[in-house]
């Protein structure tokens, strides 16, 4: 049922208006099927962007809307938890789930439309027997663990830019293999949308934002600042080259008992190899380590350099 749906075009959302007094935040616009998403976006004039997420929205997520509401006329939120991106015994029964407190969140920074679709809709014959191959970049970091994970996430992105039609689709730093894996597909499948990366958030003290920190318990959250920690550490060394910046982050990650490390590398961002020892210029610092039960990821660009 969608009775939100006007008649005529959808105007493109106002922009802000500092002078004026705060209205209450409209609330955008939930379809849950293809057939009224489809209804709705064949109203919209002008520019449309996407942002895909998993739900249980945080300013991570915000961001990534704020910066759209900032590129296009038409922001679409995608909601769904995908099945085929988690493999047997990982989170996806936990995975939390607020759709209303998400639907809050999102009138306050202005989406236009939110698709939250079951995974009957968007897989209607069961799991699909097409996928997307993700190749080589998929298999290394994240994918070294989570085997069949890329192949999930980029067949659902793919399936989420066919049905949202954008110009634009932002995805977070935070995910930084992802990110350069969307890109890849789009480049290698020709898909007609630009790709923007939007830089992580971080709690207060460090801890870079995610849905997954609900996990944790107080002394697991203490513990997780050494991730944020370590890129710090990694940061101050950045001067001394590759192996140094290694050792840094390794020496603060293994002072906590409370994380266990599943990898650590330097890699360069777009391939996800690891960088020689003697490189210089910008890398990426990736790091993935189990706190109690939650598996953790975060990162940061670096520009080596030595000093002589
Ligand atoms: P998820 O709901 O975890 O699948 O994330 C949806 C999108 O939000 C992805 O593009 C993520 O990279 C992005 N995202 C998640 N956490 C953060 C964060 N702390 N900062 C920036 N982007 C984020």
């Amino acid at each position: 049922m969608l009775d939100a749906v006007a008649e005529t075009p959808v105007p493109a959302h106002p922009a802000a208006d500092d002078d004026a007094p705060a209205a209450p935040a409209p609330s955008p616009v939930l379809v849950r099927t293809r057939a009224d998403l489809r209804e709705v976006l064949d109203r919209q004039r002008g520019t449309r962007a996407v942002v895909m997420t998993m739900g249980a929205l945080h300013e991570g997520h915000l961001d990534l809307v704020r910066e759209a509401r900032r590129r296009a006329d038409h922001v679409v939120v995608t909601i769904f938890v995908n099945p085929l991106q988690f493999a047997p015994g990982e989170d996806l029964d936990a995975y939390p789930r607020d759709l209303e407190a998400d639907l809050a969140k999102l009138a306050e920074v202005g989406a236009d439309v939110v698709f939250a679709p079951d995974p009957e809709t968007m897989y209607p014959n069961g799991d699909p027997r097409v996928r997307v191959e993700p190749g080589p970049l998929a298999a290394v970091l994240e994918g070294a663990t989570r085997p069949t994970h890329f192949a999930g996430v980029l067949t659902v992105v793919l399936k989420l830019l066919h049905l949202t039609r954008p110009h634009v689709a932002l995805f977070g730093q935070k995910d930084a293999q992802q990110l350069a894996l969307v890109r890849a597909m789009v480049r290698d499948l020709d898909v007609d949308v630009e790709v923007v990366g939007v830089p992580i958030r971080r709690e207060p003290d460090g801890l870079a934002m995610s849905s997954r920190n609900a996990y944790l318990s107080g002394t697991d959250r203490a513990a997780a600042l050494a991730l944020s920690g370590a890129l710090d550490a990694a940061r101050g060394a950045a001067g001394a080259g590759a192996e140094q910046v290694l050792a840094a982050a390794r020496e603060r990650l293994v002072a906590e008992p409370g994380v266990r490390l599943d990898y650590l590398e330097l890699v360069d961002p777009e391939t996800m190899e690891a960088v020689p020892a003697d490189a210089s210029g910008p890398a990426l610092l990736v790091v993935a380590a189990w706190v109690g039960t939650t598996r953790l990821i975060d990162n940061t660009i670096l520009d080596l350099w030595k000093d002589e």
